[in-house]
Order: C-alpha cells, then sequence, then structure tokens
C-alpha cells in the first residue's frame, strides 16, 4: 500500500481519505549547520522520519516542507528564511487542505527549533477549528530516551548528534573531515534568564554550536531507531482516539 501522497494518484487518495482521517505532515529548514553538513540537515531528517513512520503505521505522509523560520542563521550562505508568520500560515493552509478530504489528526515532524513557536501557534488555532495537530520534534526525544549517548555540549546545533543522523541517513552529505568543534561565545550583554535578539555568527564563526567531530553513523542510527519507534507508539494511539475527545472542552 503506497502511504507517500505524492505518489498516489487522486483516486488513491480518495481511497485513502474514505478510510483514514490520519496524515504526517514533515517540516524541516534549510539552513547552515557547519561546513561539514549540508544546508537540507532539518528538512531531510524530518522527512526521513515521518516516512519511516507512515510505512510502519500505513499512515499518509506529505511531501517535506523545506524552508523554515531561520532568519537567525542567514549570515552563513544558502539559508533560506521564511517569516514565522508566512510560514505559520502556508502550514496552516495545508493541514486545512488535508482537512477538507476529512483528516482531523495530524502529525507534524518537525526538524527545526526555530519553527516550533509558529507551529505551537498554529495547532492551537486548528484545535478550535475541529483539527487536532501534534508536533514531534526528535531531539528532544533523543535526550530523554538516550540520556547518556551524547553530552550536552554534542546535542546542540549541528552538533555531534545532528551530524550523527546525517552520517546514518546519508553519510555521502556529510563531509566529516570538515568537522569543527566550537564553544560558543557570551555576548557581552548576556546575564542569566535574558533572552537577546542574536544571530547564530553573533556566537559562532563555523555555525557549528559545540562539539561536532565526534558523531558516527552508529550513534545515528541508535537515535533514529529509538525516536521513530517512540513516534509510531503516538501515531498509533492517535489512530485509536476519536476526534470529539481531543476537541476542546466546554466551559466548566
Ligand atoms: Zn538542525
Amino acid at each position: 500500500m503506497k502511504v507517500l501522497l505524492c505518489e498516489m494518484s487522486w483516486a488513491e487518495a480518495k481511497e485513502y481519505f474514505a478510510e483514514n482521517d490520519v496524515a504526517i505532515l514533515p517540516v524541516g529548514s534549510t539552513e547552515q549547520h557547519g561546513p561539514a553538513n549540508p544546508l537540507g540537515t532539518d528538512h531531510l531528517i524530518a522527512g526521513t522520519l515521518a516516512e519511516e513512520t507512515a510505512k510502519r503505521t500505513g499512515v499518509l505522509c506529505l511531501p517535506v516542507v523545506p524552508f523554515g523560520v531561520s532568519l537567525h542563521h542567514r549570515q552563513f550562505w544558502g539559508t533560506i528564511f521564511i517569516s514565522p508568520k508566512a510560514f505559520k500560515e502556508y502550514v496552516k493552509e495545508t493541514c486545512l487542505a488535508l482537512h477538507f478530504y476529512g483528516v482531523c489528526k495530524i502529525v507534524i515532524v518537525n526538524g527545526h527549533g526555530g519553527n516550533l513557536p509558529a507551529l505551537a501557534e498554529l495547532a492551537r488555532e486548528l484545535r478550535g477549528q475541529g483539527v487536532f495537530v501534534s508536533v514531534f520534534q526528535w531531539w528532544p526525544a533523543s535526550a530523554k530516551l538516550l540520556p547518556g549517548l551524547f553530552s550536552p555540549e554534542e546535542r546542540r546545533h549541528a552538533g555531534a548528534e545532528e551530524t550523527s543522523v546525517n552520517l546514518a541517513l546519508h553519510s555521502k552529505l556529510v563531509s566529516i573531515a570538515k568537522a569543527v568543534d566550537e564553544e560558543p561565545r557570551r555576548h557581552v550583554l548576556q546575564v542569566e534568564g535574558m533572552t537577546l535578539p542574536l544571530d547564530s555568527v553573533d556566537e559562532t564563526g563555523s555555525g557549528v554550536f559545540g562539539q561536532q567531530s565526534t558523531a558516527s553513523a552508529k550513534k545515528g542510527k541508535r537515535v533514529l531507531e529509538a525516536v521513530i519507534s517512540e513516534l509510531v507508539k503516538h501515531v498509533e494511539l492517535l489512530k485509536k482516539a476519536e476526534i470529539k475527545d481531543l476537541m476542546p472542552k466546554p466551559k466548566v
């Protein structure tokens, strides 16, 4: 059975939508991940997690949204940056198109942390319109499921964990000889509890935050297996859930 929307004909899509009310939408970014990793890191990982989960659960998977909220990486060449507002509306309308065909439960597999505030907002808005949207991010899942596999310095942007997942998925796209370990610079105005409107380039010259050179495909495979299993669990539960039970509660 096909699970990728882009491979189905409209007649096959009609059959799916007649029987099913769940779909998976991967979203990511095209942004710098240091000199060693491809710009597509976040959307390539999200797309693969989503497709693999779709195959294991029989749930429809959409093509990945490749651009996200990446303004803070723009000084590094090739980063494509979309405003939070435009990104939120684009993803929301994608979800509403699915709803037009009867989908009311959507799992967004997000590969880029900068997208999360926009996704959380749209999920809350859509819940009020009859669509339940859950958002999965693989790296907080991995930190909980495999706490000892990487140090905090290896778990940052473009660090060894993300690079390991790239090595496991598409090693040809990683130039591991160009791996960088860089301790981010602390801004002169930084004190505890302060949020500053910084770009990546204010803190790192290479684009890497923390330790990258210790990446390995073997560790990447462990991360992938752990987070896909976790995501599969959620999708299986969501398939069984009644949409009426997922809608906002009435006033107390
Ligand atoms: Zn990333």
